[in-house]
């Protein structure tokens, strides 16, 4: 059991303005596994004078070098906590105990050291005719993070608002809080200067709100959900606030008629079973030649029975639970409106058995999906893939392009000049062609309603800078 009673804020632990606790359950046990305090705006308050303070004082005058080596610090000590990291966010998210090591702590832990090297090499400054253009900070940022990937999303924050020069206000996912209290610990162990980074976590409608709407922050950087996301513009418009979305997505998985079918679909089929599917970039339509489409459902069936289904901690599990009951309702109501609008149920579409906690649903195939269908349109986030036939190149193209998001997908051919080609004509911000391997340095973020602005890298960065150009 963790039990966090305090904020971390200005650089210690801060009571908060009200005793009322957060709890946090297990995805797998349904447990209470830790409590974590319930933010006000009174708290937020704080944490946002904390944060100016850092700001206008020392750590907005610290150079980047200076910051490279506050960043390094800190990766140092999430690298010390990565395997409580791991055993926290297995147990609060239910991510599978091997992949939570590697992705759910490995990852931020990366990205953090990523920023150190970045804020070293990157130039902050360059001549322009008589002009000499400064990136300067943009100030006070508030992140808002969800909670699916949470150490990730937060750390895609913080690192490259410190390696700009930013002061950090963090509300983490009131779902899975208890890992950013593992930053706060970090934080506090290597010293990081007051105000630098604050977190207060809560609820959306009112920490998130709050932050949102608040005159004394200057950008909000925010991942979730369309509906939240609309609303923290909308929030921030009134002080027009720089704001950066990382929403939703329904990305594609689209195999041409000559690509290696047992390689794609396989790869399709963990891609947008990674984390139960509750990953935003998952590809969760796979779009496949009618031709091939019962080829495609074979190899598809076989790797989904592949995956071993199970408790998170145990290392031989590649499928956990959803993160809560909630979660499960929403997937299991997709399936159920999935078979209403007539797509073929292929495997699962319920509760494994043997489960008596835990909030599982088994893998589930629906083929024949039409490509207007809810569940080809909305976002499931659940292990659950659909499979679209098409029997053109140009509308397997206008189907993979056919929804309000545009995050990341998939292209496979055996002809790789043709994926590429294929891959131009996708409105995606990252396309992943014949198996590409992710890469933490490129830019991630979304076409159309998946957001705006890019995380990660030095575009990650650059959105916690604005230009100031100086004539001379
Ligand atoms: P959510 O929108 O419910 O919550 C995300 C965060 O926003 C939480 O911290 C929450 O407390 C806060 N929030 C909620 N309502 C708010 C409001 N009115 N004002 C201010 N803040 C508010 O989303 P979630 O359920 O935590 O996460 C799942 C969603 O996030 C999915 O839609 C997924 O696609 C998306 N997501 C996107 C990316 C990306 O990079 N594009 C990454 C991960 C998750």
């Amino acid at each position: 059991m963790r039990r966090f009673q305090n904020f971390y804020i200005d650089g210690t632990w801060r009571a908060p303005a009200t005793a009322d606790a957060i709890e946090v359950l297990s995805a797998s046990t349904e447990s209470v596994m830790g409590t974590v305090p319930h933010g006000t705006a009174a708290d937020v308050d704080a944490a946002v004078a904390a944060a100016r303070a850092a700001f206008d004082g020392e750590w907005g005058a610290t150079p980047p070098a200076g910051r490279a080596a506050w960043l390094d610090k800190l990766a140092e000590a999430l690298q010390t906590r990565a395997g409580a990291i791991a055993e926290v966010i297995a147990g609060e998210v239910g991510s599978p105990i091997t992949m939570a090591r590697n992705v759910q702590a490995g990852l931020p832990i990366a990205v953090t050291s990523s920023y150190a090297k970045l804020a070293r090499e990157a130039s902050f400054e360059r001549e322009l005719g008589n002009s000499l253009l400064l990136r300067e900070a943009y100030g006070v940022v508030a992140a808002i993070t969800p909670w699916n990937y949470p150490l990730h999303q937060i750390m895609a924050k913080v690192a490259p608002a410190l390696a700009a020069g930013c002061a950090v206000v963090l509300k983490p996912s009131e779902i899975a809080p208890l890992n950013a209290f593992l930053l706060a610990e970090a934080c506090l162990e290597i010293a990081l200067p007051p105000g630098v980074v604050n977190i207060v976590s809560g609820t959306g409608p009112v920490v998130g709100e709050a932050l949102a709407g608040h005159p004394g922050v200057d950008m909000v950087s925010f991942t979730g959900s369309l509906r939240a996301g609309r609303r923290v513009s909308a929030l921030a418009a009134e002080t027009v606030k720089k704001v950066t979305l990382e929403l939703g997505g329904k990305s594609a998985c689209l195999i041409l008629d000559d690509a290696p079918m047992e390689k794609a679909v396989a790869a399709g089929v963990k891609n947008a079973l990674l984390n139960s599917g509750q990953t935003c970039s998952a590809w969760t339509r796979m779009i496949v030649p009618r031709a091939r489409q019962s080829e495609a459902l074979d190899i598809a069936v076989a790797a989904m029975a592949a995956l071993a289904l199970g408790d998170p901690f145990d290392p031989a599990t590649r499928l956990g639970p959803l993160i809560s009951a909630a979660q499960r309702e929403r997937v299991e109501g997709y399936i159920a409106r999935g078979k209403a609008e007539g797509a073929r149920l292929i495997t699962g579409g319920g509760r494994p058995e043997g489960f008596a906690r835990g909030y599982y649903v088994t893998p589930t195939l629906f083929a024949g999906v039409a490509p207007g269908a809810a569940i080809a349109q909305e976002e499931i986030f659940g292990p659950v893939l659909s499979v679209l036939p098409y029997d053109s190149e140009e509308e397997a193209v206008n189907i993979a392009n056919g929804t309000i998001y545009g995050l990341a997908g998939g292209v496979w051919s055996a002809d790789a000049a043709r994926a590429l080609a294929v891959a131009r004509r996708l409105r995606a911000g990252q396309v992943d062609v014949n198996g590409g391997r992710f890469n933490m340095l490129a830019p991630f973020g979304g076409y159309k309603q998946s957001g705006v602005g890019r995380e990660l890298g030095e575009a990650g960065m650059e959105e916690y800078q604005q230009v100031k150009s100086i004539q001379r």
